[in-house]
């Protein structure tokens, strides 16, 4: 079983360049794990470190599955990976999650000089002004922006405009072609439509055995 980072102890042996993978994991898919994979690879981090969100400030409109089942899930598909570690962080807070708390939590942890990597896809850039504290948070990590497929990088300019401070903290990393999606998943899993090779197969499972998803109006879409 893996540790937590906050379990695995000495800030020495935790390396310098961390990258922080939040997400509602719900479920985690193959998409956040190349993901991580490549930031990984492409900014020579030590480690990335997926923080499954409490409760989540922006999913407000669906049920999102208990934290503790997000969690495992998550615990699963890294258990594979020597350079991902999973953080309670968030799960553990109460309230809403933010990203300025998580980011100032794990500077704590790993030690003021460590250097943050808030690792995100595209999309969820163009709605960071309105993340709490936007300004501050770029003081304290910088930012890698994974590309969909199909995702319009001009449609960053208005944001740059408006936030200069993110130009230069902001990095782009391509990942392949994967349009794969949690909400996708749930909808498959709920129509009874096939989810292999889309997510580590003990996740797989463990959505199965747990009845996960089959309730349309847990998946999200249906309400
Ligand atoms: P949902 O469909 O419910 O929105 P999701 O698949 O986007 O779920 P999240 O847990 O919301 O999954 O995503 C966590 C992070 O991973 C976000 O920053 C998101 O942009 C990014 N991400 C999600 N899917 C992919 C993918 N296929 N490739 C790259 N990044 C992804
Ligand atoms: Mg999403």
């Amino acid at each position: 079983m893996s540790m937590t980072i906050e379990q695995s102890g000495n800030k020495e042996s935790l390396g310098r360049k961390i990258g922080i993978m939040g997400g509602t994991f719900d479920p985690i898919h193959f998409g956040h794990l190349v993901t991580a994979e490549a930031a990984l690879a492409s900014f020579d981090l030590d480690q990335v470190v997926f923080v499954p969100s409490g409760k989540p400030p922006h999913k407000k409109d669906y049920h999102v599955t208990d934290a503790e089942a997000r969690y495992l899930m998550t615990i699963m598909a890294v258990a594979t990976n020597a350079h991902f570690r999973v953080s309670r962080m968030e799960i553990d807070r109460k309230g809403y999650s933010y990203a300025i708390d998580t980011v100032k939590g794990f500077k704590e942890l790993y030690g003021q000089d460590t250097e943050l990597f808030f690792i995100t896809g595209a999309d969820a850039i163009l709605e960071i002004l309105t993340w709490k504290k936007v300004e501050r948070l770029l003081g304290l990590c910088q930012f890698i922006a994974a590309t969909r497929p199909g995702f319009d990088l001009q449609a960053l300019d208005q944001v740059l405009t408006k936030l200069p401070a993110l130009r230069g903290r902001l990095h782009f990393l391509e990942v392949p072609a994967l349009a794969i999606s949690s909400s996708d998943i749930r909808r498959r899993v709920s129509e009874g439509r096939p989810i292999k090779y889309l997510l580590p197969e003990t996740v797989e499972h463990y959505i199965y055995k747990t009845g996960l998803y089959q309730d349309r109006n847990e998946t999200g879409e249906e309400r």
